[in-house]
């Protein structure tokens, strides 16, 4: 079969060969054998590595992988030039090894992924698509239920994110957030839109705070 994929990961494995875990439309996350053809081979070694988009012929042998053939779409080596563009894109990466199966087509999230994937060389905001990811991976999944006001009072506005719902001061004084920082993660979970995404400010503390909340949530 022939499969438009990203490199999510690559390990090595015995001599000269790597097991590379492929983000691919047909069948999600999918783990690949490839083998070095010798050092020289500088293109394979691009094209095998994370962050790569390619096109791979694979054919299957038992439940892994095995690459034929790879050319090479884009290396996204724009990734590698900035900092924080290199952050989100590695935590783009990052929350789909934790969050998806294996062999399970999920072609809403490979949609996702790629839309925000390019963006990120567009934007000068990189963190709120990592952010916007994390949150949109935990509502595709059934895990965050957010809303303006609290979920418990059902009167005051919601100032925390716990245990993927939302709540106030009041009824959950722990962890709170200010009301700006609340509605920014809620527009970040809405939006439907790049040129939207491309406004909202995200400061490292808050994008820690979401990851921690997607890490709790899917463990
Ligand atoms: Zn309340």
């Amino acid at each position: 079969m022939e499969s438009h994929a990203v490199v999510i990961k690559k390990t090595p494995y015995q001599d000269r060969k790597n097991i590379l875990t492929l983000l691919t439309l047909e069948h999600g996350l999918i783990s690949c054998l490839i083998q070095n053809r010798g050092s020289k081979d500088n293109l394979l070694t691009i094209i095998a590595s994370p962050f790569s988009e390619a096109l791979f012929t694979l054919n299957k042998k038992n439940s892994l992988y095995v690459c034929k053939e790879a050319t090479l779409v884009d290396a996204h080596l724009h990734l590698r030039e900035s900092l924080p563009a290199f952050q989100s894109a590695a935590k783009l990466l990052k929350a789909l090894l934790i969050s998806q199966p294996r062999d399970k087509p999920i072609p809403h999230i490979f949609q996702l992924f790629l839309i925000y994937y390019v963006e990120i060389k567009n934007t000068d905001n990189p963190l709120a698509i990592a952010a916007s990811f994390y949150l949109k991976i935990l509502l595709i999944e059934g895990l965050l239920h957010l809303d303006l006001v609290c979920t418990l009072c059902k009167k005051n506005p919601s100032t925390s994110l716990s245990s993927g719902q939302s709540f106030c001061k009041t009824c959950f004084p722990e962890g709170s957030l200010d009301k700006e920082s609340f509605k920014t993660i809620y527009q970040l979970t809405t939006t439907k839109s790049l040129q939207e995404l491309k406004l909202i400010q995200v400061t490292q503390t808050l994008l820690f705070h979401i990851e921690k909340e997607f890490l709790t949530l899917l463990n």
